[in-house]
């Protein structure tokens, strides 16, 4: 799984990590960097790469994955600049003895300490544009920590471009309350968008303690399905999908039901893909 690195690296300092989750969820963090380069620049929605130190059991190195930034200060002083991400501490179960394998770089961002120093690479591109159009819709479907591109994108919708006049939806999944990162009350700074007239968030939480997030986004699409079945229909609504990569069918699920049938959905589905209107940033 490792990849050839040919990027440049950067030295990032850790300057604040904070868990934001609950200790009976999974542990997610935000991690603040510190880079001592007044040259780096970035947009809130891209991402850097992580580089893990060292050696993996199969004497692999350069072990790098991608992390979307959150925020970051508005512009790079003379002294350098910081961003921000959220990193949800992974495990995977191996198919073929079940035991349980921490994911390299979530366990090693999770585990720095402040002050640590840490390789990174990037930025890059997101694969969120936002529309020329201020009137098309904007359809935001995402669960845990896929939140962080779209924070972003309703800060620039809103306090750059100064508002947007089409419908801007945001449908969210998340395990528990203090899950539903940027919208609780400890990190609540979504909620300054609330008032926005065309803005409006629908959250919603996983009922039982086994089930994932993916099915909090389907409880949460179902409980509003008329609003996000009519805007999905609209020639001028643009769909954008992040998060873990179970979303994808949770997603087919709620909307061929809305559609009646697969094939219709599919057909909906594949004109908004062919009119660009249709993008993503999933990962395991
Ligand atoms: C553009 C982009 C933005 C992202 N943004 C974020 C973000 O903001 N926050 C965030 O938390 N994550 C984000 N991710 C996901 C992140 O990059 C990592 O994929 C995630 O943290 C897991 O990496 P890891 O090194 O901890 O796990 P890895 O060690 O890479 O393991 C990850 C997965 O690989 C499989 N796997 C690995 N090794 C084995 C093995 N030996 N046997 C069987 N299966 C194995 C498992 O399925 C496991 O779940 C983003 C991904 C992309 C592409």
């Amino acid at each position: 799984m490792s990849e050839k690195l040919i990027e440049p690296k950067l030295q990032a300092e850790l300057r604040a990590t904070t868990r934001i989750t609950d200790v009976e969820t999974d542990e997610v963090r935000e991690l603040v960097l510190y880079i001592d380069d007044p040259a780096f620049r970035f947009r809130q929605g891209q991402s850097i790469g992580i580089v893990v130190p060292g050696k993996d059991e199969f004497g692999s190195t350069n072990h790098k994955r991608r992390y979307s930034i959150v925020k970051g200060s508005e512009s790079s002083s003379e002294d350098g600049i910081e961003l921000t991400i959220l990193v949800r501490r992974c495990f995977f179960i191996d198919d073929f003895n079940g035991e349980q394998y921490p994911g390299r770089a979530s366990n090693y961002l999770c585990d720095a300490k402040v002050g640590d120093s840490i390789s990174i690479t990037g930025p890059y591109k997101s694969p969120f544009k936002i529309p020329s159009n201020k009137s098309a819709n904007i359809l935001m479907i995402g669960t845990g920590t896929g939140i962080a591109p779209f924070r972003s994108f309703i800060e620039t919708i809103y306090k750059e471009k100064g508002g947007w006049d089409g419908q801007v939806r945001l449908f969210y999944g998340a395990k528990t309350g203090l899950d539903l990162l940027y919208m609780n009350d400890k990190n609540n700074d979504l909620v300054n968008y609330y008032q926005e007239e065309t803005f409006q968030a629908f959250n919603a939480l996983t009922n039982r303690a086994l089930s994932g997030e993916e099915k909090a986004l389907e409880n949460s699409l179902n409980n509003n399905i008329q609003e996000a079945w009519n805007l999905i229909q609209q020639p001028d609504t643009y769909v954008y999908i992040s998060g873990l990569d179970n979303i994808a069918p949770a997603l087919d699920t709620v909307m061929i039901d809305a559609a009646d049938t697969q094939e219709s959905w599919q057909l909906l589905k594949q004109k908004m893909k062919d009119e660009g209107r249709w993008s993503k940033l999933l990962y395991s």
